[in-house]
């Protein structure tokens, strides 16, 4: 089948076929691209314990034939990944393990990370996950029945964080089951779901989901993960339009990666993409030093030289927060850029 034909059919099918149809090897996904294998520096060894993931809406994105696009290195397995720096680690922020044991993380003041399943429909190549042997875990009913408790137990909790892995990847039935327990909760206003599927996986975004997501009087908050302009297709930007028609507020977090965002003309257009499609600049993180992930590396002086330049381009509103992730803080640590 001409390769235009079976594009424009992969995408009429819905999300869980589209899901399943995913690359999840280095020598498709690089044949699809037009990249002779020996010309890049792909490794398998890499790929063994996190393998190469990432459904095609994301991949047809990509610049054909360029073994520098900033989204192909999010996600292909390279050599590089196999060096040792100083300073990384399989944790480095420390809680991850607890929380997904007891689905939930309360860590900072009126917000609590509910973690449901590890699964991702990509598997991005900086992410602490890549390092844990859960990845594709699904909390128990009778666990997320205690998370709920939970929550339900300590009235200072406002805001719920749907978390993971990525929420989005759970069924409708058993999404709607958790918003039809979290809407009972009369001390929660908000509901925030943190998740990459409207980016990587749009066809999720259907209208049952969002009736889902708006049966109740919460406010509910998305956090989409962009971390290039280029992420944003124009299956992305309806699928970011199904979510603002149902007032559904809409932010970004990015990771600040060398060689693909760490750049203040780059992350000027994100912002600007973003923001034309009614998406707001939340967070910048710096990297979290998960072990396989120190090429990504910017330093804070060089992130702090970035933001600067950003500021000077860019209406305040459009700056992200540059924050980087800490054990036992009260909340993301700030790094001030000016
Ligand atoms: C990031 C995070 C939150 C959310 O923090 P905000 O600053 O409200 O976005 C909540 N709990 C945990 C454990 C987190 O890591
Ligand atoms: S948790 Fe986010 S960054 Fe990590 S693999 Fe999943 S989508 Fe990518």
């Amino acid at each position: 089948m001409p390769e235009q034909l079976s594009e424009t059919l992969h995408f009429t099918k819905n999300w869980q076929q589209q899901l399943a149809e995913a690359f999840n090897n280095i020598e498709n996904l690089c044949n699809y691209l037009n990249l002779p294998l020996n010309e890049l520096s792909t490794s398998v060894n890499a790929a063994k314990n996190f393998p190469l993931r990432v459904p095609l809406s994301f991949a047809a994105s990509m610049q054909k034939g360029d073994p520098n696009d900033p989204l192909l290195r999010q996600v292909l397995p390279i050599k590089d990944e196999l060096i040792l720096y100083p300073g990384y680690s399989n944790d480095p922020v420390g809680d991850l393990l607890s929380a997904t044991q007891s689905g939930v993380l309360h860590k900072y003041h009126g917000r609590v990370l509910f973690i449901n399943t590890g699964s991702c429909a990509i598997n991005c190549r900086y992410c602490f996950r890549r390092n844990f042997p859960y990845q594709d875990f699904q909390l128990g009913k009778q666990d997320e029945n205690k998370a709920i408790q939970f929550i339900h137990d300590n009235p200072n909790i406002t805001e719920v964080i749907l978390s993971g892995g990525d929420p989005l990847l759970l069924s409708d039935a058993r999404l709607k089951q958790l918003f039809t327990q979290l809407n009972a909760i009369k001390h929660l206003k908000r509901i925030r779901i943190h998740s990459r599927l409207p980016i990587v996986l749009p066809a999720r975004i259907t209208h049952e989901l969002t009736n889902i997501l708006t049966q109740s009087t919460k406010q509910i908050i998305v956090v989409v993960h962009c971390n290039h302009a280029n992420e944003i297709n124009h299956r992305v930007i309806a699928a970011f339009n199904l979510l603002k028609n149902k007032d559904i507020t809409l932010f970004n977090q990015s990771v600040l990666l060398k060689g693909v965002n760490d750049n203040a003309t780059v992350l000027s257009n994100l912002s600007e993409q973003l923001f034309s499609h009614g998406v707001i600049p939340y967070y910048l993180h710096l990297l979290d030093k998960a072990t396989g992930t120190g090429h990504f590396e910017v330093s804070e002086s060089s992130a702090v030289a970035i933001l600067n330049k950003l500021q000077a381009m860019l209406p305040g509103y459009l700056v992200p927060k540059l924050v980087k992730e800490q054990a036992g803080g009260v909340s993301k640590e700030p790094i001030h850029f000016l």
